[in-house]
C-alpha cells in the first residue's frame, strides 16, 4: 500500500479548467473518498491518479516518488468501474486470473491467488460460469476479486455501485468497506453519492466546479460543514438553508426568527437539520426561535413524519414524531435551537459561525 499525494494538480482541456490547482494525500491504508456533483472533475483526479489522464501541470506522488514518467501498467494500482469490464468470453476464473497471466506468473500461484480473492467475494461456486450468466452485483464482485488478486498498492474505484439496484448496493458497500479494511490497502473511491461517502469513507473530499471545498471525516462534514454547499450536499435529508439576516444575534427571514445566534451582523444562510428542530402544538407560546408557518405537505417516513413548510425563501423540512397530524395550509410550529443552527455568509456561501 501507498500514499498518494497531489501538489498543485491541474487538468485542462483546450481552454476548460476541469480539475484544480488540487492538493491531497491519501495516508497509507486509508479509504478516501471523492464527493461531489456530476462534473466536478472526480473521475478526472482519479484518472490522473492512475495516469490514465495526463495532469495538465502539477505532481502525482506515490510513497514521495513522482509518477510523471511512470505509465499506468507500472504504477501498480488497480481499478474497478460502474462498467465492470469483464471479458464476456471468459469465464470468472479466467478473468480474475487475467491480470496475473499478464505478468506470467507461474500456474500454480495463479491458481491460488484467484481462488483466495474468489473466496473473499464470495465467488468460489460460480468460477465456471461466463459473466453474461451472473447478477450485476456478482459481476461487479468479480471485478473486484480481478482487482484483489494483483495486490496492488493502490485501489482507485470509480462509481462501482451505480448500476446496481439499491438493495445490492447497500450489500455490495458493506463488502468493499470489509474488503478494503481486511487488505489494508490505500483506496480513493469517487461518488456523488452522499450517503456512499459517509459510510464508506475514513475521509471525504467534497469537490465541486475543479476544486477541493472540504476534506474532514464524515462525521466533521456533518457536524460542522465549511460553507452552505457542504452543508446542502451532506446528509440525509439535506440540511436547511434558509436566507435572512442577522442583527444583534437574532436572524429574521420570511417567517422565521431565531435569537441567540453567536455572529456578527450581515445577510446570511441559516442552516439547520430537519432532525434537531421540533415541531410545536399550537397552545405553546412564542419561543423566540422558531418558524411560523403555513403547512406544504406531511411526508410519512414510517417510524416518524417529515413536516414540510416554506420559510426563508427555502423548503423547509422539520421531523415529527409519527403520530403527528396535519392539513396542508395549518399553520406549523417549528422550534430551531440556536445551538443547532449554522451560519454561512449569504454571497460566498463560507461559514461565519
Ligand atoms: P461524473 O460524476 O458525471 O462522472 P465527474 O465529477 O467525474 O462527473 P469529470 O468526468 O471528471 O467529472 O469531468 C469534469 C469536467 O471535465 C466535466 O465538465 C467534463 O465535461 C469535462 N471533461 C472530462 N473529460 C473531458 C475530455 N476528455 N475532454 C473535454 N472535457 C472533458
Amino acid at each position: 500500500m501507498a500514499r498518494v499525494e497531489l501538489q498543485q494538480v491541474t487538468k485542462r482541456f483546450g481552454d476548460f479548467q476541469a480539475v484544480g490547482p488540487v492538493d491531497l494525500v491519501a495516508e497509507e491504508g486509508e479509504f478516501l473518498v471523492l464527493l461531489g456533483p456530476s462534473g466536478c472533475g472526480k473521475s478526472t483526479t482519479m484518472r490522473m491518479i492512475a495516469g490514465l489522464d495526463d495532469v495538465t501541470s502539477g505532481r502525482v506522488l506515490f510513497d514521495g516518488t513522482d509518477m510523471g514518467r511512470t505509465p499506468p501498467a507500472d504504477r501498480d494500482v488497480a481499478m474497478v468501474f460502474q462498467s465492470y469490464a469483464l471479458y464476456p468470453n471468459l469465464t470468472v476464473f479466467e478473468n480474475i486470473r487475467f491480470p496475473l497471466k499478464m505478468r506470467k506468473m507461474a500456474r500454480g500461484a495463479q491458481e491460488a491467488l484467484v481462488r483466495e480473492a474468489a473466496e473473499r467475494v464470495g465467488l468460489s461456486d460460480q468460477l465456471a460460469k461466463r459473466p453474461s450468466a451472473l447478477s450485476g452485483g456478482q459481476k461487479q464482485r468479480v471485478a473486484l476479486a480481478r482487482a484483489i488478486v494483483r495486490q496492488p498498492r493502490v485501489f482507485l474505484m470509480d462509481e462501482p455501485l451505480s448500476n446496481l439496484d439499491h438493495k445490492l448496493r447497500l450489500s455490495t458497500r458493506a463488502h468493499i468497506r470489509h474488503l478494503t479494511r481486511d487488505l489494508g490497502v490505500t483506496t480513493i473511491y469517487v461518488t456523488h453519492d452522499q450517503a456512499e461517502a459517509m459510510t464508506l469513507a475514513d475521509r471525504i473530499v467534497v469537490m465541486r466546479k475543479g476544486q477541493i471545498v472540504q476534506v474532514g471525516t464524515p462525521r466533521e462534514l456533518y457536524e460542522r460543514p465549511g460553507c452552505a454547499f457542504v452543508a446542502g450536499f451532506v446528509g440525509s435529508p439535506a440540511m436547511n438553508l434558509m436566507r435572512g439576516r442577522i442583527r444583534g444575534g437574532v436572524f429574521r427571514g420570511e417567517d422565521v426568527q431565531i435569537e441567540g445566534l453567536a455572529a456578527d451582523d450581515g445577510e446570511v444562510i441559516l442552516g439547520f437539520r430537519a432532525e434537531e428542530a421540533q415541531v410545536l402544538s399550537e397552545h405553546m407560546g412564542f419561543t423566540g426561535c422558531e418558524i411560523s408557518a403555513p403547512l406544504y405537505e406531511l411526508e410519512p417516513l414510517g417510524d416518524c413524519v417529515m413536516v414540510l413548510v416554506e420559510a426563508g425563501g427555502a423548503m423547509v423540512t422539520a421531523r415529527a414524531p409519527r403520530e403527528f397530524e396535519a392539513r396542508p395550509g395549518d399553520r406549523i410550529r417549528i422550534v430551531v435551537p440556536p445551538n443547532a443552527c449554522h451560519v454561512f455568509d449569504a454571497e460566498t456561501g463560507a461559514r461565519r459561525d
